[in-house]
């Protein structure tokens, strides 16, 4: 381990973009499936290890479908929902906004009540007993159209779980505009959730545009195609909507031809509040403390540096304010305490 990487993994984080289901590990995926022995997912950890071993997209998906039919009913929920706390609390993860889409799940069978429960039944647990504070985004799965955008914000805005702070849209840009989820933000936002669509990650500038005017987000979830647009760029910077930026998914789906060929600096030099994320961590064969890692080679950055940027998930977060300035304490003081 060089001291970098030490640093990183005793660093207290923030994750800003990450998945619920994708963040499945081999280890959770083991349990979920041991608790429905007729699921074609291998049971056994090794096998598991090479199932999830990223190969190309298409096997991103398929690991993905094979996890959703593992997710059967409320218990399988909160287990996952648990269990990924407990390894967020592994890489010093003190707070998480977690992507899920409860429509998949509840279009599967689970009822929506026993859901609800069961993801604020992990969140608690995983405070009290892990020391991770996690929050919810409820994103539509855009490419099931406006029946799920219906759908997800009924469950968003009428059977609000307490956790849930924020409403976002994920699935294929291409040919799903975004303008047409305005409605569904706008009654999500009305509610007082805040805006973080996905946007800009598989097409152009003109679609992180579309998310900022029509679906009035406060944050954009990737935004790498910004890199092209140095008015967006600009925007961006002076109206402080921070990036949620996660360098080895835009290799892995080839939003980007290669991380080296990644836009995070130009990001960062144009002004641009950017955060480090994970996306589907295990699938993608990685974890925070990696792009983490990522990060710091791209941008060249010393411990300060890795310090400065995990202090920008926290600023970017929609943690109150007393909890912001207890988490950024937190990374001051282990900076200050770092040997190096
Ligand atoms: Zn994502």
């Amino acid at each position: 381990m060089t001291d970098l990487t030490a640093f990183i993994a005793g660093l207290p984080k923030a994750e800003l973009h990450v998945h619920h289901v994708g963040s499945a590990s081999p280890r959770i995926v083991a349990e979920l499936a041991a608790r429905h022995p007729d699921s074609p997912v291998p049971k056994d950890l090794d096998a598991l290890a090479d199932f999830f071993t990223f190969r190309d997209f298409a096997h991103f998906i398929d690991v993905y479908i094979s996890v959703v039919g593992l997710i059967r009913d409320a218990e399988d929920v909160r287990l996952l929902t648990y269990e990924v706390a407990r390894d967020m609390a592994r890489q010093n993860v003190r707070y998480a906004e977690l992507t899920v889409t409860p429509h998949s799940s509840v279009t599967r069978g689970i009822p929506d009540v026993a859901f609800m429960e069961a993801i604020e039944d992990a969140r608690t647990g995983a405070e009290r007993d892990l020391g991770v504070v996690l929050r919810w985004c409820f994103d539509i799965p855009g490419e099931l159209g406006l029946p799920a955008a219906e759908e997800t914000t009924r469950l968003a805005c009428d059977l609000r779980p307490e956790g849930l702070v924020s409403f976002g849209l994920g699935g294929p840009e291409i040919g799903w505009p975004r303008p047409q989820f305005k409605p569904y933000f706008d009654r999500a936002i009305a509610e007082g959730l805040h805006s973080v669509p996905h946007a800009g990650e598989t097409t152009g500038p003109e679609t992180v545009w579309d998310a900022l005017r029509e679906l009035r987000a406060e944050r954009i979830g990737h935004g790498t195609s910004a890199a092209r647009d140095p008015e967006l760029l600009a925007y961006l910077a002076e109206h402080r909507v921070p990036l949620e930026v996660c360098p080895t998914s835009n290799v892995a789906t080839r939003a980007v031809p290669s991380l080296e060929e990644h836009p995070l600096r130009q990001m960062v030099d144009a002004g641009v509040l950017v955060t480090i994320n994970s996306d589907d961590p295990p699938m993608f064969s990685t974890d925070l403390n990696t792009e983490y890692a990522v990060a710091a080679r791209l941008l060249d950055l010393d411990a300060a540096g890795v310090a400065a940027l995990a202090k920008n998930a926290v600023t970017a977060s929609f943690m109150d304010a007393p909890g912001k300035a207890r988490l950024s304490a937190e990374i001051d003081a282990y900076l200050a305490a770092w040997p190096g």
